[in-house]
């Protein structure tokens, strides 16, 4: 089945207010097999409100929208929908008094304007509301089905799941999405493009959308089927497929992120971790430490921004800083060997770069970056430069952090967990 979200209040127009209860409609639908084509925001205006309510029931069985009903005369939804339909609205005594109740409750008087969330279109079912005033409403007309559900998250949701979700189940068909996801570090978009696409062009049932964010591209497979087996088999051909071509680039086909699958790697062979940063700021230590349990593998970091700090927090020769530059593979060496024998960890990160927009030369331009990784067989240093603002150059250069430790389990150090297939899962 199809289905249009439509989200109403002029808010979600402004750059102060997101359209989130789309987000969480759009997964719930998911589950059941409903598929989202279209989502529309429209403001508190007759006029607009009713061209998308005419157009999306031009289109789908299945309406669901949120925000409009409360009592002002800016909540628009209820007499909308009630006259495209062409229902009368009608004063439903019940829902005044449970209004009424509610403000007693609160020792207030109910406000004679509440008595609007109390018209229903005729026919309509009421759903009530114990979390607000505005109860929720579902029509059927024919074929066709319509939820008009409050605005505040906090009461869409309860009422989504204890109202809508059941009268949903009884009509849905069996057809559902299957899917997979596959995360690249490493890459660009166009070349994990230029590699996957005669994969997926072989799979025409499975949707592929590749998502690209810096350091890394993702690889959603989608598919609608009724039959889960032919769906399990043939996602995992197309992905084993991927796989084949792409290889050690594969982060995860889980969907995590690329700090969550570090985090395993290193809980799972007891090793520790410290990071000396530069350029990225703490950028890594954060999202090491993001992940719960961080204290088993995560030792500790600095943050040295100046030449002095970097001597004395990392152990950085100064001369070296001198010859050789603060920006240089030698540095970045030094760093993370420095860190790591200060930490008594089983790795080191060290990071120095040239984030822009200023402080770029012709010789290192903005996006020169470094990165070294030390462990008791060695250090391993990798020069990069990255495109994009400062903000992209610093993520990308934690991403590429990460991968190296991520790397150095496939070809280091990963006898304990060869069989597991490190990086992989
Ligand atoms: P309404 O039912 O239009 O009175 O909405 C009341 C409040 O719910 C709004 O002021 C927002 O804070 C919140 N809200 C409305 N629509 C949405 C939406 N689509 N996503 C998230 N919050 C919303
Ligand atoms: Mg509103």
């Amino acid at each position: 089945m199809k289905a249009e979200i439509i989200a109403v209040g002029s808010e979600l127009l402004t750059p102060d207010r997101t359209d989130t209860n789309s987000l969480y409609l759009t997964q719930e639908l998911n589950r059941l097999g409903i598929e989202v084509v279209r989502k529309t925001i429209v403001g508190d205006d007759r006029q607009l409100l009713a061209e998308a309510f005419r157009d999306a029931l031009n289109r789908v069985p299945l309406i669901i929208s949120s925000g409009g009903l409360g009592p002002t005369e800016d909540d628009l939804t209820r007499e909308t929908v009630a006259e495209l339909l062409g229902r009368k609205l009608v004063r439903d005594d019940a829902i005044v008094r449970a209004i009424e109740a509610r403000f007693r409750s609160f020792g207030r008087t109910m406000p004679e304007i509440n008595v609007r969330q109390a018209m229903v279109p005729e026919g309509a079912e009421a759903l009530d509301n114990p979390r607000g005033t505005a109860p929720g409403l579902w029509i059927e007309d024919g074929e066709r089905m319509v939820a008009l559900l409050p605005g505040p998250p906090r009461e869409l949701k309860p009422m989504f799941r204890e109202q809508i979700l059941p009268r949903l189940e009884r009509r849905v068909s069996n057809v559902r999405m299957f899917a997979r996801e596959l995360r690249v570090a490493g890459m660009g978009e166009s070349h994990v493009e230029q590699i996957v696409a005669p994969i997926y062009k072989r799979y025409g049932e499975v949707t592929t959308t590749i998502l690209a964010a810096p350091g890394e591209v993702q690889l959603h497979l989608r598919m609608w089927t009724a039959d889960a087996e032919a769906a399990e088999r043939t996602l995992g051909e197309a992905s084993e497929a991927l796989e084949m071509a792409l290889g050690e680039r594969i982060f995860t086909k889980k969907g995590e992120p690329l700090e969550e699958v570090v985090a395993r790697l290193l809980t799972m062979n007891g090793a520790t971790i410290a990071a000396a940063e530069s350029c990225t700021g703490g950028l890594v230590a954060q999202r090491l430490t993001s992940v719960a349990g961080s204290s088993t593998y995560f030792l500790g970091g600095v943050v040295c921004y100046s030449n002095e700090l970097k001597s004395a927090w990392a152990d950085v020769p100064a001369e070296m800083i001198q010859t050789k530059g603060a920006v240089s593979a030698e540095v970045a060496a030094a760093l993370a060997e420095g860190i790591r024998r200060r930490a008594g960890s089983t790795f080191g990160l060290g990071i120095t770069g040239i984030a822009g927009p200023s402080g770029g030369t012709e010789e290192k331009p903005v996006g020169t970056v470094h990165i070294a990784l030390a462990s008791a067989g060695g250090i391993k240093e990798r020069a990069l430069r990255f495109p994009g603002d400062r903000e992209m150059i610093r993520w990308q250069a934690s991403q590429t952090a990460l991968d190296m430790v991520r790397v150095h389990y496939l070809y280091g150090g990963a006898a304990k967990s060869a069989g597991k297939e490190p990086g992989r899962g």
